[in-house]
Formats: C-alpha cells, sequence, structure tokens
C-alpha cells in the first residue's frame, strides 16, 4: 500500500499527543481525546481545519518534530506501508523561534531515524505553503525545498482554505518553484470547483491533492491528461470536510473511465481517524473493487511519486510480490 497524501500534524498518535504534551508542557484540553479527532457533525472544511490546532501547538521544538516522524514512520510501516510521502508546512512550527529550515531538518533526521528502524516502508517529504499566509513566508518554504534538493525533501504544495484564497494568488511563489525544478502538488477542487483545479495545473501542479470536483468535460479532461496530471483522493475526509455528501460520490470510476490517473490516500490519518488501507477497503466495498483494479490504483501512485526511477522500479517489484495478500487484506 502506498500513501501520496498524508499530514504530518494531522497523524499524530493518541501516544504521541500524550507524550509530547508532558515534554513540551502543552494542557491536552478536558476533552482529550474527543478533541484530536474531527467532530461527527463536522459542517465545513474550516471546521476541520480547526483540528490542527492542538498538534501544532505540541510540535514546535526539533525533539518534538523529530518524535512526532519518526513515530509516524514506524506506525505506517507496520500498517504493511511500502512507501509514503508525508507533509508538513515547515511556517507553522516556528511559533518558538525556529526557522523553516531547521524545521524541515529536524523532521528530515526523525524521517531517517524512523527508517532505519523500519521493515520496509521507504518515504520522503513533501513541504506545504499556506494559502493564508504571506508571500514572504510562503517563499522561504520554496527556499528551504530547493535548499533541500537531492535529500528526501521531493517536492511543495499548497494548503488550506480553498474557498477565500484561490490558488491564482500564488503564481509568483510557484513560478520560483517551477525555476527551480521542484515537483509541485497542490490542494485544489476539494472545496471548490473545476476552477481551481485548472489553476493550480497553470501553477505548475503536476499532481493535485483532492481535485474531485474537477468538471469532466472534454477540455478540462484535455488539459489534465496533456499536462500528465495525477489526483490525490482521499475520501473519508471529503465526507468529513462536506466537500462529497457520501462514498458513493467519490468520482473513482469516472476518473479512471475517463483514463485520469487517480490514487487512494488517506489525508490525516488521526482527524480522520482512518488511514490508506482502510480507504481502499471502503472503495473496495463501495464499488467492487477488482484485484486488476486495486493494483492499477497503487501502480498509479507509484508512477506518480515524487521518487527516483530506482525506487519506483523497487516498489512496482514489492507490489508483484505482495498483491495477493494486499488484496486479500482489504
Ligand atoms: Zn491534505
Amino acid at each position: 500500500m502506498i500513501d501520496l497524501h498524508l499530514h504530518l500534524d494531522g497523524s499524530l498518535s493518541k501516544e504521541d499527543f500524550i507524550y509530547l504534551a508532558k515534554q513540551e508542557g502543552v494542557d491536552l484540553g478536558k476533552e482529550f481525546p474527543s478533541n484530536i479527532y474531527v467532530p461527527e457533525d463536522c459542517p465545513s472544511l474550516e471546521v476541520y481545519l480547526e483540528r490542527f490546532a492542538l498538534p501544532g501547538e505540541l510540535l514546535q521544538s526539533k525533539v518534538a518534530l523529530k518524535y512526532a516522524t519518526k513515530s509516524l514512520v514506524l506506525r505506517l510501516d507496520k500498517l504493511g506501508l511500502i512507501y509514503a510521502e508525508i507533509r508538513f508546512a515547515p511556517q507553522l512550527h516556528t511559533l518558538k523561534g525556529l526557522d523553516q529550515l531547521e524545521v524541515t531538518k529536524a523532521v528530515l533526521e526523525g524521517l531517517e531515524d524512523g527508517l532505519k528502524e523500519a521493515k520496509t516502508i521507504t518515504a520522503n517529504l513533501i513541504l506545504c505553503c499556506m494559502r493564508h499566509a504571506s508571500e514572504e513566508v510562503n517563499m522561504e518554504t520554496i527556499q528551504v525545498a530547493n535548499k533541500l534538493k537531492g535529500t528526501r525533501v521531493v517536492a511543495v504544495d499548497l494548503a488550506g482554505a480553498e474557498k477565500l484564497h484561490p490558488s491564482s494568488y500564488y503564481a509568483k511563489i510557484f513560478n520560483r518553484a517551477k525555476e527551480y525544478g521542484l515537483n509541485i502538488t497542490i490542494h485544489a477542487g476539494e472545496a471548490t470547483g473545476s476552477d481551481e483545479v485548472m489553476m493550480a495545473i497553470d501553477n505548475g501542479a503536476t499532481r493535485i491533492g483532492h481535485g474531485v470536483h474537477l468538471s469532466l468535460d472534454p477540455i478540462s479532461v484535455r488539459k489534465v491528461k496533456d499536462h500528465e496530471v495525477c489526483f490525490e483522493f482521499c475520501p473519508t475526509s471529503n465526507l468529513q470536510t462536506k466537500s462529497l455528501p457520501n462514498y458513493e460520490s467519490v468520482p473513482l470510476r469516472e476518473f479512471m473511465k475517463h483514463g485520469i490517473d487517480v490514487t487512494l490516500n488517506s489525508d490525516n490519518m488521526t482527524v480522520s481517524n482512518t488511514d490508506v488501507v482502510k480507504e481502499m477497503s471502503i472503495m473496495k466495498k463501495t464499488f467492487k473493487l477488482t484485484k486488476d483494479e486495486i493494483r492499477q490504483l497503487i501502480e498509479t501512485s507509484i508512477d506518480n511519486s515524487f521518487t527516483d526511477v530506482k525506487t519506483r522500479h523497487h516498489l512496482g517489484d514489492l507490489l508483484d510480490e505482495r498483491i495477493d495478500k494486499f488484496y486479500e487484506s482489504l
């Protein structure tokens, strides 16, 4: 199994919260642990995003960032993942004096520590710019990604409330990312429509976070295919943010029928109370996916991952070995 869309701060375990709260001197609140999951009656993406305040408070030191990243990698390994791209916004972890480069290096260290102890998984990092942030702060994120090219930092992203801040505002930032030759994925078409996806593609995104509201008219489909864009679906998260009404409305089959690259991911393991194996299982049951279709979804994840060719080949071999077991486990 592979997860290409997974946020570090949305995926701390309950045990991580308890450990880090003690270490960092943070009060978890009277409602803990129910306040770490999305509320059942969550009305919107904006309310969903409020669940990131507490993990944000906990992840303000190098030690905490390292610890949380290592813990996540080891949990993913245990879950049977062969590859993951973990994303986070360095700018959200600078409240106690770290700069974005220091934040990213701490996460890199935690990642390396985790990978050393892990049995199978390999993983890389994606740095998120934030829609609410200033151009200067987001530009720093791009600079950090460029400085750390050649490490496990493999791409940049844009996250946050898209209704309030459309992708067109970020052309300058992503032009710089393009100049640097950075891989780009952008959250788009989650809370808004197809126009936002088109703008994200204009900004250089070759992967779209969610994108479920892409219109499948011939012009949009042509553009998506011409730019070889891949979509990172996260079904449970979409239901919680009211982006989609139910699992049946996930446009998985429609995208596949149009020959558009689509993958399944978790978004946030804790906030959404899920993981990529669960997401795969739910989609298998909802759409009666065959073994070949499950295989195709994982192959699409491998082909569109931001890792090197050698790792992609290795992941292909692992998939060959494990597909029967994967399918049976769903
Ligand atoms: Zn996301």
